[in-house]
């Protein structure tokens, strides 16, 4: 199994802990080792991304000093011209770091590190791209317990956990929110608790959500805390996904069913063998990896209309709609209403905005909704008003006409600035939450077979109750603002 080693800078506290690296160029000096912690001493030159201002005559001598005081191994980069003398049993971490992309010979570096004798061998690399990203993936399975590979940068964020399924001895962690060390890394406190690193192994089933953004998707705790309550030996992680890269990254990732989010939906329908759903919305929020290949559905379209009819509190029939925004949830919130009610589409792309509301018989108006409309319900299916920007609204509550409801698919923050003005004006405002947990509950189903039962519900539960999962789930990612 992996284990969570916890970088830890100027002179952070290393008791309580199992498995720490010391940074001695980043204000940390060499602390004793309480018994029973792996220690690594790293002191992380400048020319390799390291903050260490002295010589390299100084720093071997700190190196050489922590070896002798405990350490349980020491990092060295591969480029030093100078290796540790240490006593028998510390181990050579040999490391190559990359802040800019994946190096070409990545696999014959870590050869070289392995075949001067490094104990382990370690690759540190910002991907740029779904390729890279696998190269690094492919080389940690390739060299198992052998090396470190660690995938730095937002795109690296998900393989860091799910190296974990490849064999790799370690992953690094920041002591808290904010302190880490390298771009990509996440707080230890999370990885532990909500991820249940450590009992990731090569049989972990993995799930991911794939979007960009994908910060503010809550999906990664409400999918965890329920398999965790489950007992479910799965992984859930947040996946950022560049355009047109949505398959590639999930093949990289070797998840075995996906949530799809901004801007992947259209994508995800078009390039998975699509179910009636997903072929009549015309976007999929859900994938399955099946017999080789992918199959999508959509589950918004379903959580939607029963979250919107228990909203109402009445039956979706008959009513007045303006949907505004014309991507992958307007499509899942046409093909809820189309039908039995009276359609209209207000999107920001005026030749996009027409090609859908003809595919959904509806009709197109401007974003201000004219004034004939007698509007009963106004959906917003734009990203406007998410976190981080919860001070915009998509839409002026004062051209809300008296009674009509208010849906807003955004669903973090709970309320948004939308259903705070909808709400004050006198109109009832209805969370995208419902919404959200309807989707993940059939999600569950369609990668299970069966419904999640009191696990999903109880997640669910949790989630809804004390906006607990809201408060906690902030995807704790460690900013990437340092780098190593
Ligand atoms: P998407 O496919 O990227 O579509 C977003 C739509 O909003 C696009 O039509 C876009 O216009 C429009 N838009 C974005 N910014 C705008 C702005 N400033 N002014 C006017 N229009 C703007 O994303 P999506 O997957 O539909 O998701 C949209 C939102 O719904 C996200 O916040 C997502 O979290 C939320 N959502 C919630 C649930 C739930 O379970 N509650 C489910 C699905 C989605 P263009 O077409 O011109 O790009």
């Amino acid at each position: 199994m992996s284990r969570i080693c916890v970088s830890l800078s100027g002179g952070a506290a290393i008791a309580g802990r199992s498995f720490v690296e010391i940074r001695l160029d980043r204000g940390s000096s060499w602390p004793v080792i309480p018994a029973g912690c792996d220690a690594i001493a790293t002191c992380r030159a400048s020319w390799e991304g390291g903050t260490f201002a002295g010589s390299e005559e100084e720093r071997r001598a700190l190196v050489e000093r922590a070896a002798s005081s405990g350490a349980w191994a020491v990092d060295v980069e591969a480029r030093a011209a100078w290796r540790p003398a240490r006593p028998g049993g510390v181990k050579l971490i040999l490391s190559h770091h990359d802040f800019e992309g994946v190096p070409a010979d990545a696999r014959g570096l870590a050869q070289r590190m392995l075949s001067e004798k490094a104990d382990i061998a370690k690759i540190a690399a910002t991907p740029r791209s779904a390729g890279e990203l696998r190269a690094l993936i492919d080389l940690q399975r390739d060299l198992g317990a052998r090396a470190v590979v660690v995938p730095m940068g937002e795109l690296g964020a998900a393989a860091r956990i799910l190296g974990a399924r490849s064999g790799a001895p370690w992953t690094y962690a920041a002591p808290a929110d904010g302190e880490s060390t390298a771009a990509g890394q996440w707080g230890e406190a999370e990885l532990r608790s909500l991820y249940r690193f450590e009992r990731i192994s090569p049989s972990t089933r993995a799930f991911c959500v794939a979007g960009d953004p994908v910060a503010h998707s809550k999906s990664p705790w409400l999918f965890n805390t329920a398999f965790a309550k489950a007992g479910l030996d799965a992984v859930y992680v947040p996946a950022l996904t560049r355009d047109g890269e949505l398959f590639s990254t999930l093949e990289a990732l070797g998840v075995e069913g996906a949530s799809v989010t901004i801007p992947h939906k259209v994508d995800a329908a078009r390039g998975a063998a699509a179910d009636a759903t997903a072929r009549r919305t015309g976007a999929a929020n859900t994938l399955t990896r099946r017999d080789g290949g992918w199959e999508a559905t959509n589950t918004d379209a379903a959580g939607f209309l029963e979250s919107l009819e228990a909203g109402l509190g009445r039956a979706a029939k008959g009513l007045r709609v303006v949907v505004l925004g014309a991507g992958g949830a307007a499509r899942a919130i046409l093909a809820a209403l189309a039908g039995p009610n009276v359609l209209f589409l207000a999107g920001r792309n005026a030749v996009k905005t027409g090609e859908l509301a003809r595919e959904f018989d509806a009709t197109p108006v401007p974003w201000t909704v004219g004034k004939g409309i007698a509007l009963d319900v106004l959906v917003n299916t734009t990203s406007v008003g998410m976190e981080p920007g919860v001070d915009e609204t998509p839409f002026a509550a004062a051209g809300l006409p008296a009674g009509c409801a208010v849906y807003d698919c955004v669903y973090n923050p709970r309320e948004t600035r939308l259903l705070r003005e909808a709400a004050a004006k006198g109109c009832r405002a209805i969370s995208g939450v419902g919404m959200f947990v309807g989707q993940a509950a059939r999600q569950w189903k369609t990668w299970f077979g069966k419904e999640g039962g009191s696990a999903i519900k109880e997640a669910i539960e949790e989630f809804l109750g004390e906006g607990k999962g809201n408060n906690e789930t902030k995807n704790e990612k460690v900013k990437t603002k340092n780098k190593k």
